[in-house]
């Protein structure tokens, strides 16, 4: 146990290991090394150097929610939460950009929301809550279905090559000149992405914020239709494929090779003359 602010009552307290995924959806053993994001950014290739960080096992989870709310989330979410996980492994494929066309029977959708959403308030630090209190809010409360419009939800199928947890980053695309606010979760078979005042969709990924249109017991046949991506780098919105990864490092190294070896010249120019 550690002290903290829980993340769901926003109580400090005695926090206990929360885990995320929950270990009953294959969390149980996870093998995982935990990788500071500085010692993962200084790696020239991640693809075949592994970053140096602490080993660990027994799944992976985050002392995040006090003990009562720990037992609220198995015990209203969770059970709804493993069948949707259950019907994503029984479609996962050998395959990347694959497009899945499946129905899973006798879900609950609103529960299945909470339950990501309480993921997302996981892995994110105590001053998630303070700033975006509506998630809080719309777990805390299983009748309700007051999600503010500007919380998004997305998803996809993934066999998760690098799991993928990232709390709350500004994604920036410099070319495009836009941003997401944004945070994702990768394990398999799914991956996450729960973004913030956005208000536009994602290519290749699922908006399964109307999720929250159902009521708490609603049981419904959910037909779907998602995509499978892979996540060879733990950077959110990242989906190329190893190929792409592969050609993108070595174009990468190619370049500071080469302003290295200019820098170099440069450098000897100066003491020559
Ligand atoms: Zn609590």
């Amino acid at each position: 146990m550690i002290r903290g602010i829980c993340r769901l009552c926003g109580e400090e307290t005695d926090l206990s290991f929360e885990h995320v995924p929950p270990r009953t959806t294959f969390n149980k053993n996870t093998r995982y090394t935990s990788i500071d994001f500085e010692e993962y950014i200084k790696i020239k290739n991640p693809l075949k150097e592994t970053p140096k960080g602490k080993k660990k096992q027994g799944g992976i989870g985050y002392n995040s929610f006090c003990k009562s709310c720990n037992s609220f989330l198995g015990s209203n979410y969770v059970p709804a939460y493993k069948r949707w996980v259950q019907g994503g492994f029984e479609i996962l494929k050998n395959a990347e950009f694959y497009s899945h066309k499946y129905v899973i029977k006798e879900i609950e959708p609103l529960k299945i929301l909470k339950h990501i959403i309480s993921m997302f308030l996981a892995i994110n630090g105590e001053w998630y809550l303070e700033s975006y209190p509506e998630l809080a809010d719309f777990v805390s409360k299983p009748e309700s279905k007051s999600l503010p419009d500007n919380y998004k939800i997305f998803s996809y199928i993934t066999r998760a090559e690098k799991l993928r947890y990232m709390g709350h980053v500004m994604h920036g695309n410099l070319a495009l000149g836009t941003s997401i606010n944004c945070s994702e979760i990768a394990f398999p078979p799914y991956g996450y992405v729960l973004t913030i005042d956005f208000g536009d969709k994602i290519q290749y990924l699922n908006d399964i914020t109307k999720f929250k249109e159902f009521d708490l017991t609603q049981k419904t046949d959910l037909k779907i239709n998602m995509f499978q991506l892979p996540t060879y780098i733990p950077f959110p919105l990242d989906y190329r494929t190893q190929k792409q990864v592969e050609k993108d490092i070595e174009k990468n190294v190619k370049i500071s090779e080469r302003m290295e070896r200019e820098l170099e010249s440069k450098n000897k120019n100066k003491t020559s003359s």
